[in-house]
């Protein structure tokens, strides 16, 4: 991205307190969200000084998920979620169309989507099918992505592809397709639970493209994914915390309404029981990030990421399944707790699944232990 391009854009964020999305609707999707905050100049703000490539500062990000997780669905917080975090740092990594649609990305005129999980792989990234063949002057990228947030409001498809076959970690590359390109089609994902995300499968059908569309350098797509997805795995778990907090300020609200008895249920000691422990969860996990959190975002720490990340998905699942319990039968009306619960499994999924980064926190057992030592 150009230098002059950057400043411009570092200008637009206001100092003093932060515009709030109080604007848009409880129901703007993630396009309409990702727009408010480009054109706020709060995307350039959770960047140190402005610069994607220089890395997130954890403080402005957890203030920007909260905002957003506090203003519209999970479906359209998880739109901002992949672009801030995975996304539109990858773009940094150079090429000039990736310059450009950094520009626009960050003003929040452009939707990037990170489509990295393939038809025939998701957890085994190694075996992504998805091809790129490379001549002097062209690619051509084929292939199809499934479960990709962002897929049917993205104007850019940032495509992890192999350009060798094997499993090494050095044969995978990184590919801007834009989504207007011969070849491109896209089909909604079929859920309801994602509303507002855009989630849905990108076939790609011998798209060619001038060579300019890679996206840093042949050979090092998995590498910069694993340092990326761990910003991902840092911003969903200060979106987690929001998110428990939200949820548990929401169930005590009502059961300090819901009569019991001369009194109402928050009364009960057992139900105070359940919450506190509840609001200790919530409270370990938002230790655990700001202890973790620079390591990650300067770092690019992926254990720290993934003690993160199996932390927030087993906190998120046992505080919304109490939270969605103490609400009784309301739990079930639309978009309840129990709707909040059933979406917050992505925790448990989304950015690598519960048991692949608990494969990571057990591969640094030892490093993990001595940590511990007081
Ligand atoms: C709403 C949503 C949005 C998403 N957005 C994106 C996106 O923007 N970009 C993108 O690239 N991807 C995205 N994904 C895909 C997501 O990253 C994958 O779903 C995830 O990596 C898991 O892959 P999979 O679904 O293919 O699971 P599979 O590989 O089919 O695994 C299924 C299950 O098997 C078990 N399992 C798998 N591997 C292991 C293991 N090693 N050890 C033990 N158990 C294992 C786990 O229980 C796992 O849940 C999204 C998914 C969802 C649901």
């Amino acid at each position: 991205m150009p230098e002059g391009a950057l400043l411009t854009l570092a200008a637009r964020e206001p100092t003093g307190p932060r515009p709030a999305l109080n604007h848009l609707s409880a129901h703007a999707d993630g396009r309409q969200v990702w727009a408010a905050l480009g054109a706020a100049g709060r995307l350039t703000g959770v960047y140190r000084d402005g610069n994607p490539a220089a890395g997130v500062e954890p403080a402005a990000l957890g203030r920007l998920m909260a905002d957003v997780d506090a203003r519209v669905g999970i479906g359209s917080t998880l739109s901002v979620c992949v672009q801030i975090a995975t996304a539109v740092p990858l773009l940094a990594l150079g090429g000039q169309p990736a310059g450009r649609a950094l520009v626009e990305a960050l003003a929040g005129t452009s939707v990037i989507a990170l489509a990295a999980t393939d038809e025939g792989s998701g957890t085994d990234l190694a075996g992504l099918g998805t091809t790129v063949t490379i001549d002097d002057e062209n690619i051509t990228v084929t292939g199809t992505k499934r479960w990709i947030t962002n897929a049917t409001q993205a104007d850019h498809f940032l495509v992890l592809a192999r350009h060798r076959e094997g499993r090494h970690f050095t044969n995978f590359t990184w590919v801007l397709v834009p989504a207007g390109s011969a070849g491109v089609s896209v089909e909604a994902a079929d859920t309801a639970l994602f509303d507002g995300s855009g989630t849905g499968h990108v076939r790609l059908d011998r798209v060619r493209l001038s060579r300019e569309h890679l996206v840093g350098r042949v050979g090092r797509g998995m590498t910069s994914f694993a340092s990326h997805i761990a910003v991902e795995r840092l911003t969903g778990t200060l979106w987690a915390v929001a998110l428990c907090t939200r949820m548990l300020a929401q169930t005590k609200q009502r059961l300090e309404e819901r009569r019991f008895g001369d009194g109402t249920l928050w009364q009960l000691e057992s139900v105070q029981q359940r919450f506190a422990a509840c609001l200790v969860r919530t409270h370990q996990l938002r230790a655990l990030v700001d202890r973790l959190a620079d390591r990650v975002a300067r770092s690019y720490d992926t254990t720290a990421a993934a003690l993160l990340k199996a932390s927030a998905a087993l906190t998120v699942d046992g505080v919304l399944a109490e939270c969605a319990q103490l609400q009784g039968a309301e739990g079930f009306a639309g978009a309840g707790a129990q709707w909040t619960r059933a979406q917050a499994a992505l925790w448990g999924i989304g950015g690598g699944t519960t048991e692949v980064v608990l494969s990571t926190v057990a591969g640094a057992s030892d490093s993990l232990l001595a940590e511990l030592s007081p």
